[in-house]
């Protein structure tokens, strides 16, 4: 028999062999659905979290998973992170340092987390030549030059001396030297760039709007909108954001390779009107809206984007991947994650 044969006869009797995942942030709020998600399909997943911004309660369930394994560390850990590429058919890197709160208070631990992780998570996957799937952001847009956000826009940041741009920027020196290690090195990359994804165990600690709002509406206070709130977003269903990298991880090679996909929502909404539509769902009065300054929300100077919306032709085409939850399900599956938490801790 040849090699293709007795490979052949193996799957027919046992299956294809399971993909091996590494997943980097694997118990943040998208790492630990992912997690979840390839854990359901069969595969083997290695997951590496510095449980910064992670939580442990994201994964504490699939701990005696025989098939998951996690490891908690630094992904800039130069020994755990290559024993762990060495061990993996693939690695989605997740890990980074998120949230526009996070983002303005904390500027050094931005910059060096997501420019120096992202250096480690390539140079781990080149010694095996392990193709990787990195997560970048609408923030690379900065302020946005025409709507929709298309992949090859010019792109128009703010001064470096505001903070959230150290942010934009840092993530577009990922996008650069990931497409470098592609170009120049072999490495098989792909880029994916989120916009606003949000679901159940996202938390609003570090500024998320749709977490704030909801626990904010649930507990009968007053919605915190910022500026006027005619600045305008779409949000993505976390679930629709793990089918969009599973396809990607799926897609022949000359499809997604070197490439870079916007993953996103195009149902749009203004901040004021999903403020309203919050307070509507959970039964409280729609005039329950504050409007915050912006300088008194973050730090004086704090620059804002308008508008944000992806065009997703792109992944569209090469994969076929298109979002399929709206907004509402979104809000009705965040709101009763709340009302779901409150009920095990009445419980307890
Ligand atoms: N926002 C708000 N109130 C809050 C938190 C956020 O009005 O308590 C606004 C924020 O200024 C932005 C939008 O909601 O215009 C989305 O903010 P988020 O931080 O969720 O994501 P961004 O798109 O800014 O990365």
């Amino acid at each position: 028999m040849t090699d293709h044969e007795i490979q052949a006869r193996i799957n027919n009797t046992f299956g294809p062999r399971p993909t091996s995942y590494l997943v980097t942030g694997g118990a943040g709020f998208i790492g630990s659905h992912l997690v979840d998600a390839l854990l359901a399909q069969g595969h083997h997943v290695l997951a590496i979290d510095n449980l910064s911004t992670g939580r442990f309660e994201n994964i504490s369930g699939l701990i005696h998973h025989p098939r998951f394994h996690f490891a908690q560390a630094n992904i800039t850990d130069d020994i755990v992170m290559d024993r762990l590429a060495s061990q993996a058919d693939i690695i989605i890197h997740l890990a980074a340092a998120v949230g526009v709160k996070l983002i303005v208070e904390n500027p050094v631990h931005t910059i060096e987390t997501n420019v120096m992780g992202t250096e480690a998570v390539l140079k781990a996957a080149l010694r095996y030549q392990t193709r990787v799937l990195i997560a970048s952001t609408s923030e690379v847009y900065g302020k946005g030059s025409s709507v929709p956000f298309r992949e090859e826009d010019d792109v128009v940041l703010g001064p470096t001396s505001r903070n959230r741009w150290g942010y934009a920027a840092s993530k577009m020196v990922d996008e650069f030297l990931a497409l470098a290690y592609g170009r120049e090195k072999g490495l098989p990359v792909t880029i994916f760039r989120l916009f606003n994804t949000v679901g159940p165990r996202q938390t609003g600690r570090y500024g998320m709007v749709i977490p704030r709002f909801v626990q904010q509406a649930l507990q009968g206070e007053r919605l915190t909108v910022y500026g006027d709130g005619t600045q305008s977003r779409c949000f993505l269903h976390v679930q629709d954001a793990i089918q969009a990298i599973m396809k990607m991880a799926n897609s022949d090679s000359e499809h997604v390779n070197h490439e870079v996909f916007n993953v996103g929502s195009t149902e749009e909404i203004s901040i004021y009107q999903l403020a309203q539509r919050i307070l509507g769902l959970v039964g409280q009065p729609e005039e329950n809206i504050d409007l915050i300054a912006y300088e008194d929300a973050y730090a004086a100077g704090f620059e804002d984007m308008r508008q944000r919306v992806p065009d997703i032709s792109k992944i569209q085409q090469a994969t076929g991947w298109q979002p399929s939850r709206s907004l509402e399900q979104i809000l009705h599956d965040v709101i009763e994650s709340y009302c779901g938490q409150e009920r095990d801790h009445r419980h307890h």
